[in-house]
């Protein structure tokens, strides 16, 4: 009889002792009421969505972490779900079964049993598992990734079943597993009879879990033996397989081995591309994190594959270095560190302004607006300069929409920008305050001058052709424009300086539009009478 064949007809020998005491012993982890329930429920034939959705909606604290999970960046679904019915019928029966039961044995208790059992490492793995998974699967059309989060993370199922009901013995194999001269399988053979993927089967087959999950765990280190006539399960015992060598990337002392086993397997078996294993590897520690956030899980952020890799290739070439070559690979691995961190640090800053900026026009937004205003006031306080502010406002400009539309609408608004840009010094700050209306900080400028950009504006505004396609457009804009010059160490009032150049705004409106109306005390108007 194969091995297989064994394992699909039951067992004999010592393993069945050992086996009848796991099955049997008081410490066994007990399934979970509503998991056991919805195991039952989802096996039989008749089972309509809505009885799954009202077993569910029984437990309101499983209920709402499922519905924030439905809602999470691990989806990424654009419509917001609120209940579960809804998103038994978004994401489909599966997923939300997987979450339910994921969430369960994510809530079992720690055993007691063994010194060398890490519990929460074990789940830390198991979540990575179960995420690579679902990443691996995603890249098979067609295959529901979803069933296959919750059979990743519970592949090694096993292994704390062990823990909790033999605990000397399956702390002999983790003593044995410190050697680190044999894989973990081996030792388990040699010393139970069994190994980790037999207990998961047989624990999984006595819950009632489906075929699609307890044949994964059985055969997730040999998916070759696994001769399943359903092609799904079939795949997910190799995606499984894979997980476990791309979590070996992430935990083990040989990332390279594993990397380098993972590549080779993943194109091997799925014939995947370079590029899709590239997309597995690299994001699996984001979604890792995600998911950990999302369970609940307390785990310190995880490294990118990437970087593992870097930091044991510059450790291994370390080992081979004579002294001063490694004075020379380290500081060149320092310049190479320095460069990533210059790198990354122009990425954030561009990043920063993205934030800043408002995506139509490229002017910067009305909160970058407000906070260079108040850096501004305080700066022009200490060097005892004027600060000016200058609101324009395009004039008749919904009937402009109304006439031509609101996308040609929003091309002269960007095109409108584009000729204050060009009419303002490199220090001036201008930024669209709301819809058609920009502000602009003129630092180092008093009320004159101030007056005199806005006519410059003004007119370079009524002089412009804004061409799109064969049609030519133009607009006017009408000008407020405020000064202040700071006294004593005073920064001056932002609000009543806006306010001014409001105030004058309105007034250039009313004297009719396309003019510039300096406010306050030394009031004044401009522009084409
Ligand atoms: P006024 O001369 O008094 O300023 O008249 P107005 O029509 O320009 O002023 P109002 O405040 O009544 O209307 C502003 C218009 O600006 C209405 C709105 O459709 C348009 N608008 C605001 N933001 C955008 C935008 O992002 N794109 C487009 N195309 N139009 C916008
Ligand atoms: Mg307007
Ligand atoms: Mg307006």
């Amino acid at each position: 009889m194969t091995e297989a064949a064994i394992a699909e007809t039951g067992f004999h020998g010592d393993r069945d002792h050992l086996l009848e005491m796991v099955l049997g012993s008081n410490d066994l982890p007990s399934l979970p009421d509503v998991a056991s329930r919805l195991l039952t429920l989802m096996s039989r034939e008749d089972t309509e969505l809505s009885d799954v959705a009202d077993l569910i909606s029984k437990d309101v604290a499983l209920c709402s972490k499922v519905i924030k999970v439905s809602n999470s960046a691990f989806y990424n679904f654009p419509q917001q779900i609120t209940s579960i019915q809804q998103a038994i019928s978004i994401l489909g029966t599966n997923a939300v079964r997987s979450l339910v039961l994921s969430f369960s044995f994510l809530s079992l208790n720690k055993p007691k049993g063994t010194e060398r059992f890490d519990f929460n490492q074990f789940w830390q793995r198991s979540l990575a598992s179960a995420v690579s998974t679902k990443l691996i699967l995603e890249q098979l059309p067609g295959v529901d990734a979803e069933q296959a989060f919750l059979a990743g993370l519970l592949q090694n199922l096993g292994e704390l079943v062990l823990a909790c009901t033999v605990p000397e013995r399956f702390e002999a194999v983790l003593e044995e597993l410190e050697k680190g001269e044999q894989d973990q399988s081996a030792i388990e053979r040699e010393l139970l009879q069994l190994d980790h993927a037999r207990v998961g089967y047989e624990v999984s087959h006595y819950w009632s879990f489906p075929p699609a999950l307890s044949l994964p765990i059985l055969y997730h280190h040999r998916p070759e033996e696994c001769q399943s006539g359903d092609a799904e399960i079939r795949h997910y015992t190799s995606a499984l397989y894979l997980s476990d060598l791309l979590v070996n990337i992430l935990y083990s002392e040989k990332p390279q081995e594993y990397h380098r086993r993972f590549s080779a397997e993943a194109r091997r078996i799925f014939k995947f591309t370079p590029d899709q294993v590239e997309i597995i590897l690299d994001n699996a520690h984001s979604n890792l994190d995600i998911a950990a956030q999302q369970f609940g899980l307390d785990m310190e952020k995880s490294r990118s594959v990437q970087e593992i890799l870097q930091e044991a290739n510059i450790r291994l070439s370390l080992l081979n270095l004579d002294y001063e070559q490694v004075n020379k690979e380290l500081v060149q691995a320092k310049m190479a560190l320095e460069k990533l961190t210059n790198e990354l640090k122009e990425k954030n800053e561009i990043l920063k302004d993205l934030a800043n900026v408002d995506g139509l026009t490229g002017a910067y937004n009305n909160r970058f607006f407000q906070q260079a205003l108040d850096t501004e006031l305080k700066r022009s306080t200490r060097h005892k300069s004027d600060v000016s502010f200058i609101l324009a406002d395009i004039d008749h400009f919904k009937g402009f929409n109304d006439e031509y539309g609101h996308l040609v609408g929003d091309f002269v608004l960007a095109e409108f920008c584009k000729v204050l840009t060009g009419n303002l010094r490199q220090y001036d700050v201008l930024a669209r305050y709301g819809g058609e209306e920009f502000a602009i900080i003129l630092p180092d400028t008093g009320a004159k001058d101030a007056a005199f950009v806005a006519e410059k504006l003004r007119a370079a505004v009524e002089a412009a052709k804004f061409r799109d396609g064969g049609v030519c457009h133009s607009v006017t804009a009408s000008f407020g424009v405020s000064s202040v010059t700071p006294v004593d160490e005073k920064v001056p009032d932002k609000k009543a300086l806006i306010k001014t150049a409001d105030e004058a705004l309105y007034d250039a409106k009313k004297q009719g539009r396309n003019k510039v109306v300096l406010g306050g005390e030394k009031k004044k108007w401009f522009g084409r009478k």
